[in-house]
């Protein structure tokens, strides 16, 4: 992977700039002053390898040189998205949920931000906000994907169960086929922000559905309940020991099946 094929293979797409590093501290600090400044809509910051790449709460993002993608999307939204903006991270699972499916796997997405395939954790989302006063200027959505073996960490790093799409197709598919697919997708989805039809096929690929599973949101008591669906802005409901409704919205929730 290096610039002339990623710009050669994406062509056909109607993106914005793009730039390329062999690598980088985290694509998404990259981002995040390009968006500050000039960048146009659907920018896209590549590295073939991220130093220093995290997950939420500054948590580590691993990305060894020539193994993942790690992809960080600059988004301007127009007035008619700006209330729609908590779908996000959901329009981003769903796109590389989709471009995995056309590999011809059975991706999950593990509320919020990851996809799982066989329960394991493929890929990451950290969705982040450039604010111009009270209003979001720009959004930069992270995205690492495990492509190659390589990719996929050391256990002792691991609080959930990692993969890789080599690990479960069986041979490497090439990464800007795979990234190709990740940005269609949400070329086609982003257009669909706000509707049912996004929140449903959202809602169709949720990991744990009828599960029960234990989300565990700040300094608060962890909720518990069985995986219901989604609200219309992306929030998760679960369906407690009464069969209530329990409502849990976005922010640094970690989701795990109960023991
Ligand atoms: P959560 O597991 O709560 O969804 P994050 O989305 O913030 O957490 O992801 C960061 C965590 O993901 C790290 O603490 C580490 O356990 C794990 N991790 C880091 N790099 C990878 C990777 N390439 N593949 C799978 N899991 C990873």
């Amino acid at each position: 992977m290096n610039e002339n094929s990623l710009k050669k293979s994406l062509s056909k797409l109607n993106i914005g700039g793009l730039r390329y590093f062999d690598s980088i501290g985290s694509t998404n600090d990259e981002a995040l002053a390009w968006a500050a400044g000039k960048a146009e809509d659907l920018s896209i910051v590549i590295a073939d390898e991220q130093t220093q790449g995290r997950g939420r709460l500054n948590r580590t993002w691993f990305t060894p040189k020539g193994s993942a993608l790690a992809v960080s999307l600059i988004l301007r939204p127009s007035t008619s998205l700006r209330p729609h903006l908590s779908q996000t991270v959901g329009l981003a699972a769903l796109s590389i949920a989709e471009a995995c499916l056309k590999l011809g796997l059975d991706p999950q997405i593990k509320w919020p931000n990851d996809i799982l395939l066989k329960g394991k954790k493929t890929a990451g989302i950290l969705v982040e906000s450039v604010w111009s006063g009270e209003d979001v200027d720009s959004l930069v959505i992270g995205m690492g994907i495990n492509v190659s073996k390589l990719s996929v960490p050391p256990e002792d790093m691991l609080q959930f169960p990692a993969t890789s799409l080599e690990d479960e197709i069986g041979s490497e598919p090439k990464r800007e086929e795979v990234l190709f697919n990740v940005l269609q997708a949400f070329i086609h989805w982003r257009e669909r922000m706000g509707t049912d039809e996004l929140i449903h096929a959202w809602e169709e690929k949720l990991a744990f559905r009828g599960e029960q599973v234990e989300v565990k949101t700040g300094s608060e008591l962890p909720v518990t309940g069985k995986v219901d669906g989604l609200e219309s802005d992306g929030s998760l409901r679960l369906k407690d020991a009464h069969d209530n409704s329990v409502i849990v919205r976005f922010g640094d929730v970690s989701l795990r099946p109960s023991a």
